[in-house]
């Protein structure tokens, strides 16, 4: 049983299990043999393999889940068989949920708990939630105004074989949300993670096999963007693309993939705006406003990474900011009470610290952070910045770090501060703070942002729409519309005449 206080024998072990490619209900090798190596990021080290596929597993791994679409051993099973199927992989999660953490934690270095509740009980929730659509897929009866008697009528059909490529921040929630939409439609799928993140991936195509999916159903191809992930992007078996990660990939799997026209859904990045009014409640919003751009590191698509806090509040609120992020445990996620882990790998790392230090160079002062913490690990201190011009990297740009840029807003009317806010190539998240409710909802209103909260917000919600606006990409994840895109739509008429 696993001990939380003396993880290291179970982490041997775990470290030491083989992880292979999952292909029509068997495991097996990269066919030219290749591995990637897993890094713990609060260290450093390499402390695990795991295959690296390639372009033959991607081809082997698409025409299992080709077969298992055409003939129909999925899409034809009575949808409450698919529920329970879907609710069978829920219950195995939550039954080993404390070693899928584990997992997560050494790989990605978040916090132990945060892996626990956000990944693996996150995952749970994704699938029961899921499971319930699985039973409820469903189209309408439209009239046509033609002449005499007709009978029109819409069905959700599954969109087919979908490609689900995922990244690294929330390796596990995002691998099982994407799954368990398609799933409930009825499509069949090839899930490629991230290269960075393998091992919780192997360990849920482990637990699939065990809930009984049928072989092809779900198929697992670890390996990196280049070797795995393109070849899926172009596989002319492949008729959907679901993809959450970086813009420019996003970019470049919309081009690659128009030649075959697939359909794409891309969750993207962001660069989302937070405002703190004067009346705001500050005993809430201060550390909400911190836990938007310091949770996970700073590795949150929808971090709130830009702060906009009304004048006469301004440095009240930066006290309270910089006081938390002084006072935040930072350290390994395994290590107990940890609230900030590493950063995922040394060029994220890098990355983000070139963003600091073009800050610095530009002349922005920092209230806090700025560096680098400890050896070998991957850690950046919680920095924040104040009044970066609208016009540097560090305020246009999505760091993906714990980086917060926190500038002030004087008695500007609505449209001159969503025009702030709004000024961002992106639009994924928002959050607003204020006792003024009409203002807030007005705000809300002009905002060009995919979710906007208002005075408060829990973890993700699987009936909760999720994506972005410009480049934050398209579609939406969680609720019926995250069912719908993994659906075509058909129209039958009948003549009644
Ligand atoms: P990334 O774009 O580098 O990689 C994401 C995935 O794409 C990985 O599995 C990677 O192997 C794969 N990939 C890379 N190149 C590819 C190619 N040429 N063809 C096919 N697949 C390829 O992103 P990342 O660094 O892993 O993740 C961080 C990014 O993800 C951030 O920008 C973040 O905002 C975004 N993100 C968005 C959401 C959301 O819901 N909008 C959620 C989480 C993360």
């Amino acid at each position: 049983m696993f001990d939380p206080a003396r993880p290291d024998a179970l982490c041997a072990e775990l470290a030491a299990a083989p992880r292979k490619l999952l292909i029509d209900g068997a495991f097996h090798d990269a066919e030219k043999g290749q591995v990637l190596d897993v890094i713990d990021p609060a260290t450093g080290r390499k402390f695990a393999e795991a295959t690296a596929g390639g372009a033959a597993d991607i081809d082997a791994a698409v025409m299992a889940a080709r077969r298992a679409f055409d003939d129909g051993r999925w899409t034809g099973l009575p949808p409450a068989r698919r529920q329970d199927l879907l609710l069978k992989l829920a219950d195995l999660i939550a039954r080993d949920a404390e070693e899928l953490a584990l997992l997560e934690t050494m790989d990605n270095g978040m916090p132990f708990m945060m892996a626990r509740m956000g990944g693996a009980m996150g995952a749970v929730g994704m699938l029961r939630y899921f499971a319930g659509w699985a039973t409820k897929v469903s189209g309408e009866t439209i009239t046509p105004s033609w002449p005499g008697e007709w009978l029109g009528y819409t069905r959700r059909e599954p969109v087919g074989v979908v490609a689900a490529i995922t990244p690294w921040n929330f390796p596990l929630a995002m691998e099982v949300g994407k799954l368990s939409a398609a799933l409930a439609a009825g499509c069949t799928v090839v899930l490629k993670p991230a290269e960075q993140t393998p091992l919780s991936a192997v360990k849920l195509g482990e637990l699939i096999c065990e809930a009984g999916f049928p072989d092809g159903v779900v198929n697992i191809v670890t390996g990196t963007g280049a070797e795995a992930g393109a070849p899926l992007v172009t596989h002319p078996g492949i008729d959907k693309i679901s993809f959450t990660g970086s813009t420019v990939v996003g970019q470049h799997i919309l081009r690659e993939s128009a030649g075959t026209m697939k359909r794409v859904t891309l969750e993207l990045g962001g660069k989302s705006p937070t405002f703190i009014f004067a009346d705001a409640d500050l005993g809430r919003a201060i550390p909400a406003a911190a836990q938007g751009i310091f949770g996970n590191a700073g590795q949150v698509c929808a971090a709130g990474s830009r702060l906009f806090v009304h004048e006469s509040v301004f440095d009240q609120v930066m006290e309270g900011i910089t006081e938390r992020a002084k006072t935040l445990k930072i350290g390994a996620g395994l290590e107990p009470g940890t609230e900030m882990g590493p950063l995922v790998s040394a060029v994220q790392r890098d990355r983000v610290m070139g963003y600091i230090d073009a800050g610095r160079n530009a002349g922005v002062s920092l209230l806090t952070g700025g560096g680098t913490l400890g050896e070998g690990g991957y850690f950046v201190e919680p920095t924040v910045l104040v009044e970066p011009g609208a016009h540097l990297s560090v305020v246009r740009e999505e760091i993906f770090g714990p980086v917060l840029c926190a500038m002030r807003f004087g008695d500007d009317d609505l449209d001159a501060l969503a025009a702030r806010g709004n000024d961002t190539q992106y639009g994924l998240s928002s959050a607003i703070w204020t006792q003024d409710i009409t203002a807030a909802h007005k705000l809300a209103n002009r905002l060009r942002a995919g979710t906007v909260r208002i005075n408060g917000s829990g973890p993700p919600d699987p009936a909760l729409p999720l994506g972005g606006y410009k480049a934050s990409g398209f579609g939406r994840e969680n609720g019926r519309a995250g069912l719908e895109i993994f659906t075509e739509l058909k129209t039958v008429t009948v003549s009644l005449n």
